[in-house]
């Protein structure tokens, strides 16, 4: 019986190692929720809800709320019904996409826990690993030279960079990231930062330094479809709209207009149903794909890079936040070499759960 007998919810606070500043905001810990839903049949399912506040006003209190309104509207539907379920939640609080997302991940896990099947099995089984890169985020260029050398060390082949403050500053950050780490890739996400012609100008002092770009992300601010067209069309790099795609017709939008090369998919922007389709506009409409997240434990990363890897096609894979977090309060998951995530032992659903709890296998 694939029934949902309870659902619980309950704050997941984790300490940060360093505060993490991007161009809209500053994060000093981690405040997201863990659910878990229990089936009938005993399977028991984990999920992560993890709002960020300066991307849609979401936080934990509104999380904890949203899914105190939703748990007696679940209680007692089939988990099999998923998409159906998800249909019910999108219908109530279409705003409310981490709470939303934490809910599905947790109706999925224990569902596909109870078939015996891994989650990446259960979305197509295209690939069973994905390999990050890491972020550095807006930080000294002589601190980004630092990190940029470890990470390197470490086996990971793309280093992202956080841009979007003042361009020379962006420049020497860049630079310092390219000489501290000269044989990896960069990235860059500007978080809205900038204007289309600074975004344009940017690219190009890079490219006089020598340095060349594998993706920009979100360059300009998330309604300046114009500006996102206009960057897409002039930097000569590929161009990922992140904020401006929260839905599958803000992803038919970005193909029809041509405002992008690359769709950056989040299950907390849209939930996990909802990130299905954007997927599936973005193949239809010659638009690469990106998964990446919030800043998320082991627990959420974990079941995006099931989705990433299940799915498959997945070009860009930014899947890093667990290693910006003091502490990992999870068992299992994926097992990570430098940047990649291996899928493979992973007997059932996410098959991740908080340390010391059960880990809900049947
Ligand atoms: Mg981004």
């Amino acid at each position: 019986m694939s029934r949902i007998r309870s659902i619980r919810f309950e704050p997941l606070d984790v300490p940060l190692i360093e505060p993490f500043v991007i161009a809209i905001g500053r994060l000093d810990q981690v405040r997201n929720v863990l659910i878990t839903v229990t089936l009938e049949n005993g399977a028991i399912g984990y999920g992560e809800a993890a709002p960020l506040e300066p991307i849609n006003g979401e936080n934990q209190a509104t999380v904890l709320a949203t899914l105190q309104t939703l748990r007696p509207l679940l209680e007692g539907q089939d988990a099999g019904e998923w998409r159906r379920l998800s249909g019910l939640m999108h219908g109530l609080f279409s705003a409310q996409c981490a709470a939303r997302a934490g809910l599905e991940m947790a109706i999925l896990d224990a569902f596909t826990k109870s078939l015996g099947v891994p989650l990446y099995r259960f979305f197509g089984g295209a690939r069973d690993e994905v390999e990050t890169d890491i972020s550095i985020p807006i930080v000294p260029a002589e601190h980004a030279r630092g990190l940029a050398a470890g990470i390197a060390g470490e086996g990971v082949r793309v280093i992202k960079i956080k841009v979007g403050t003042r361009i020379e500053d962006d420049v020497a950050r860049v630079e310092a990231v390219h000489e501290g780490a000269p044989d990896c890739e960069i990235t860059l996400d500007a978080n809205q930062g900038f204007t289309a012609s600074e975004a344009v100008e940017l690219i190009r002092r890079l490219r006089e330094r020598g340095i060349s770009v594998r993706m920009f992300e979100q360059p300009v601010a998330r309604h300046d479809f114009f500006g996102m067209h206009f960057v897409t069309e002039q930097s000569r790099v590929p161009v990922a709209a992140d904020e401006t795609v929260v839905d599958a017709s803000d992803a038919l939008r970005m193909a029809a207009t041509r405002s992008a090369h690359v769709v950056n998919i989040k299950l907390m922007k849209s939930g996990i149903v909802e990130a299905m389709d954007i997927a599936a506009v973005c193949r239809a409409g010659y638009l690469g794909l990106m998964i990446g997240g919030m800043i998320e434990t082991r627990l959420a990363m974990c079941c995006s890079a099931h989705f990433a890897a299940g799915h498959g096609g997945f070009t860009f894979v930014d899947l890093d936040t667990p290693l910006l977090l003091a502490e990992d309060p999870f068992e299992g998951g994926y097992q990570r070499v430098g940047g990649r995530y291996l899928l493979s032992g992973i007997r059932a659903g996410i098959g991740c759960w908080p340390r010391g709890r059960p880990s809900g296998f049947l």
